[in-house]
Order: C-alpha cells, then structure tokens, then sequence
C-alpha cells in the first residue's frame, strides 16, 4: 500500500466520522427543538382554555384573543410538522400522512392507524 492511498483511507474515514458526529448532532438538536415547540404548543391550548374560561365567567369578548393564539397554533404545527420531517430524514424514519405517528422508513403500512406508506 503506498502513502497516498493511505491518506486517502485516513481523509475518507476522518471524513465519515465528522459526518456521522454532524448528524448525531443535528438529530440532538432538533430534538430539543421539538420538544420545545410541542411545549410552547401545550401553553397555547392552555391559553385557549384560560380566554374562554374568563370570557365565560367576566361575559367579555375574548375572540380576537382566542383567533390570534389559534394562528399562533397553526404556525407552531406547521414549525412542529418541518422539524419532525428534518428528524425523520436524518434518522431514516417517515412520519404517518394519516395519524402523525413516526414509522419506520422500511414499514409498508402504519401500526398505529394502517395508512399505507408507500403512496408517492
Ligand atoms: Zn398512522
């Protein structure tokens, strides 16, 4: 084996492992920002709750109030919605087009709710 092939083996495996960590990172990270997202959702349907509750009890008119955290729900959903999808692409997984439900990327059907996976 002469040098340059093996500093070639070396650069390729160097560069696999860099790779492999840069995953494992963006997977971590996305993580923490899902589960942040799902939390600051939590919030928002407490929110909802709370509005309807005061607007029940004070007789006032709380639906601009209500309207506006619902939008801030659909833009949470659809954040939500993209960060699973970037999970999913890095940890070979697809998320259920019926139920939301992570299956894995070899699976045919859902186990949660049967939706067929493989219609593309
Ligand atoms: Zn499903």
């Amino acid at each position: 084996m002469d040098f340059d092939t093996i500093k070639e083996k070396l650069n390729k495996a160097a560069n696999y492992t860099v790779r492999k960590s840069g995953e494992v990172v963006n997977v971590a990270k996305l993580k923490i920002k899902e589960t942040e997202l799902e939390s600051r959702l939590e919030n928002l349907f407490t929110a909802i709750g709370r509005a309807m509750y005061t607007e029940h009890q004070e007789e006032t008119d709380s639906s601009v109030e209500i309207s506006g955290i619902l939008e801030e729900i659909d833009k949470l959903k659809s954040e939500l919605y993209e960060c699973k999808e970037e999970i999913n692409k890095l940890t070979k997984m697809n998320t259920c087009p019926g139920c939301g439900k992570t299956v894995s990327d070899e699976a045919k059907y859902c186990s949660e709710c049967g939706t067929n996976m493989k219609t593309e």
